[in-house]
């Protein structure tokens, strides 16, 4: 039993029934083009299709013959023939068409088949347009509320660092301690929010392909060694160690603060994904004609299968129910933005953004390898 004919289909496919029984009217693609795409199945060819309708329009018992229908019964059934017309059918007794009513009605079959394909495709096309609106509406909104977001944000994160070190300034006796700490603690929230807001407006000019570029001269070996101070604390919490191996990249012509981003999400994902004890280890080497850089670590690797997908915005691989929110603890939290972040600026700079694992097992740690290429441009790209 189908529900309607694509199920129906797709029931056929994995089984190998004695005889089908058809409704000609049928939602999607009506009982003589699904007899059709059965006749196409290798196991089908001479299954027995008997067209089960209520339809007894003109010329509907010979379209559905031509179709490949071995029979035409109507609706209601005789319940006392029933048995005994299925049985003929199943003994491989075929209603026939001359070959001038077959070929007309093979015609016909033909011209409804393409009338009703070109109306689903006019469908699609409408729905496809819907959707595409609706998706710049919703990555319109988002650019929109975060910057909305961003502006009263800049004000409270710059008067609550005026705060901050008003609150070290004064003596002990006017401000409490507690006041000091709690203002200290407000400062480093506010800056966490600006950095998913920052976060939220960069994925949405990526997605608009609206991603500015203001191209300089760009020294990598500055950028890994500013990316690293950032995490200082957490490698030692962590006992992680980082090693620079062989930055030996020529300089070259880009964005320098987005290229940081890369290097800080790869990172920041390297240190997520590695227990503690790991080891993460950055090159950055000339490849052709530019600079490549790969972040390699010890971690619990990544599963084939969702390799290319990770790259894809709001793509996250754990359970979001055990989200937290730090982003140095192993595990820690994130938005699913850092690698679709790093790929739309490796692309806007006409570069690749790859990796490499085994595979994900969190005993034996295979690791993964994120690599970076990037064309070395030109003062030119600068100008
Ligand atoms: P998130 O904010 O969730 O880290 P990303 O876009 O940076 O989002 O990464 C997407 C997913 O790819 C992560 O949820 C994680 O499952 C996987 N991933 C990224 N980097 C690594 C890595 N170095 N080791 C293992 N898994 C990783």
């Amino acid at each position: 039993m189908a529900s309607d004919g694509l199920e129906g289909v797709n029931i056929a496919r994995e089984t190998q029934p004695n005889l089908i029984l058809m409704d000609i009217n049928l939602p999607y693609l009506d009982g003589r083009a699904l007899t059709t795409r059965l006749r196409s199945l290798p196991h089908l060819t001479e299954t027995p299709i008997v067209a089960l309708t209520a339809d007894i329009s003109d010329g509907s018992r010979e379209l559905a013959l031509a179709a490949g229908c071995a029979g035409f019964l109507n609706k209601p059934v005789d319940v006392d023939k029933f048995p005994y017309q299925i049985e003929s059918f199943l003994k491989g007794n075929v209603q026939q068409l001359d070959d001038k009513d077959k070929s007309i009605h093979l015609q016909r079959h033909a011209e409804n088949m393409v009338k009703q394909l070109e109306s689903k495709v006019l469908e699609l096309e409408r729905a496809n347009q819907l959707l595409y609106r609706l998706d710049r509406m919703k990555s319109d909104f988002i650019v929109l509320a975060s910057h909305e977001l961003y502006t009263p944000l800049t004000l409270v994160s710059g008067y609550s660092n005026l705060m901050d070190e008003h609150l070290k300034q004064d003596d002990e006796k006017v401000s409490l301690p507690q006041t000091r700490e709690i203002a200290g603690l407000m400062s480093t929230s506010v800056l966490r929010m600006q950095g998913v807001v920052q976060e939220i407006m960069n994925v949405a000019r990526i997605a608009a392909g609206r991603l500015e570029l203001s191209i300089g001269p760009v020294q990598l070996g500055l950028l890994v060694d500013s990316v690293f101070q950032a995490f200082e604390d957490t490698l030692v919490q962590r006992n992680l160690s980082l090693q620079v191996n062989e930055v030996q990249a020529p300089l070259l012509f880009g964005d320098g603060s987005h290229i940081k981003t890369v290097i800080y999400n790869l990172v920041e994902n390297a240190v997520k994904y590695t227990p503690d004890g790991g080891e993460i280890v950055v090159k950055a080497y000339s490849s052709g004609s530019g600079v490549e850089f790969a972040v390699q670590d010890t971690g619990i690797g990544i599963p084939l299968e969702e390799q290319k997908q990770i790259f894809n915005q709001f793509y996250t691989l754990g359970n979001v129910d055990n989200h937290s929110s730090s982003k140095s603890a192993f595990e820690g939290g994130g938005m699913g933005l850092g690698l679709t972040i790093a790929s739309g600026i490796v692309e806007a700079h006409n570069g690749r953004i790859w990796v490499e694992s085994r595979g994900e097992d969190r005993d034996s740690l295979p690791g993964s390898t994120f690599f970076v290429w990037l064309p070395i441009g030109s003062a030119k790209d600068a100008e």
